[in-house]
């Protein structure tokens, strides 16, 4: 039943519904023909054509047994072509009375949302089968049926054919309507995953260049008054270290300085990586001076604590260079003030910052 479809592009769920389906009918038609095999004794003539209950039947199996190697697509077609056979020999043998018609609703929400056609091609299917409904209405009002159903064998296929189409529309419009929910929640997490890879730089975890900048420009709008400073730190020598080091050390110490910096933020400001061996440091409600206090802080604490690399011990620092909001200025004009004053700072020779 499980079994996944052989063929690329079709969903395994599809092909699992469409075999359920097709269990419902094997037993709608048995019951049909234990049905017809009882009331043989009464009802004149219904014996002789219970024939067509155990057609129906191994019809059935043999599109439930050509579903795991047949594309759905064509597999659904005959069985909808299959089922519009059985339905015109039902009503002609039967007549109206006998409740088959209604497979044709079941038929019609199989076709809309299994098959990816387009809307008009549905919209001519749905009419269809209502001019085929309106011809067999008139044709077994004219004509009456070979058999005509009555009395309590009538009721009870009734009932039967009912409940069995109710169930067949329930299975149909539960897997489906799951199928859209799922993929409901899919896209929801999946764009909120592009979003994070989109504003995540992949090395250190945090904020790309990108992500700070809107953010920076959307609290300006929001808070004009609020004030804010913003830090601009650049690794010292770094080119060095992963010369003699290797690549895989470089990038050891980003992630190392990145988790540093982020104690030091201690969750009240954000940073983000701005560049190779470049982050951004945003520091709101705080001026320069206390950006600037805390930033010598850090260099303080990370002149205590060497990186491990193996066996070694590697003294990084860093220079930072602040900028201060001043309430008109575009944040690009303030981003440069910070890397002009991170340049002054390394010009003056490094491990300072310089507000
Ligand atoms: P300065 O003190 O003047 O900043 O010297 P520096 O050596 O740090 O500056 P430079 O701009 O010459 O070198 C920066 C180096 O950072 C060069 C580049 O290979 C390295 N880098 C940039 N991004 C990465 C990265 O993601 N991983 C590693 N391992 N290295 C990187
Ligand atoms: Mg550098
Ligand atoms: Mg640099």
């Amino acid at each position: 039943m499980n079994q996944e479809s052989l063929f690329a592009n079709e969903t395994q769920r599809t092909v699992v519904l469409l075999r359920c389906v097709y269990l419902v009918l094997i037993v709608y038609y048995a019951i049909f023909f234990v049905l017809m095999t009882v009331y043989s004794q009464t009802e004149e003539g219904i014996f002789r054509i219970s024939w067509i209950a155990i057609v129906s039947i191994c019809a059935t199996v043999w599109l439930l047994c050509l579903s795991y190697r047949q594309r759905i697509r064509r597999n659904l077609i005959l069985f909808i072509a299959m089922e519009i056979i059985w339905l015109i020999g039902f009503i002609a043998v039967f007549g109206w009375s006998c409740g088959a018609q209604q497979i044709m609703f079941v038929l019609m929400v199989l076709v809309y949302f299994s098959f990816y056609d387009a809307l008009p091609q549905k919209a001519i299917f749905t009419v269809g089968l209502f001019l085929l409904r309106f011809i067999l209405f008139v044709f077994s009002q004219k004509y009456g049926a070979y058999a005509e159903l009555h009395g309590r064998l009538l009721i009870i296929l009734q009932v039967w054919s009912s409940l069995s189409f109710f169930t067949l529309m329930g299975i149909i419009c539960g897997f489906f309507s799951s199928n859209i929910e799922t993929a409901d929640k899919n896209l929801v997490l999946y764009n909120q995953m592009l979003r994070e890879q989109a504003s995540t730089d992949p090395l250190t975890g945090i904020w790309n260049r990108r992500r700070m900048r809107t953010y920076l420009a959307d609290n300006i709008r929001q808070y004009p008054q609020m004030p804010f400073s913003l830090g601009m730190g650049d690794i010292d020598l770094f080119k060095r270290i992963n010369d003699t080091y290797g690549h895989d050390c470089g990038d050891a110490v980003l992630k190392w300085l990145t988790d540093l910096l982020q104690n030091t933020m201690d969750g009240k400001g954000r940073i983000c990586r701005w560049g190779g061996e470049e982050f951004l440091l945003y520091f709101p409600e705080m001026n320069g001076d206390e950006a600037t206090k805390v930033l010598i802080d850090f260099l303080l604490k990370l002149g205590r604590t060497p990186f491990r690399w193996k066996e070694e011990e590697i003294h990084i620092s860093m220079t930072f260079g602040v900028g201060e909001y001043d309430f008109h200025s575009e944040l690009d004009a303030l981003i440069k003030q910070a890397d002009e004053k991170l340049y002054i700072g390394k010009n003056k020779g490094r491990n300072q910052v310089v507000f």
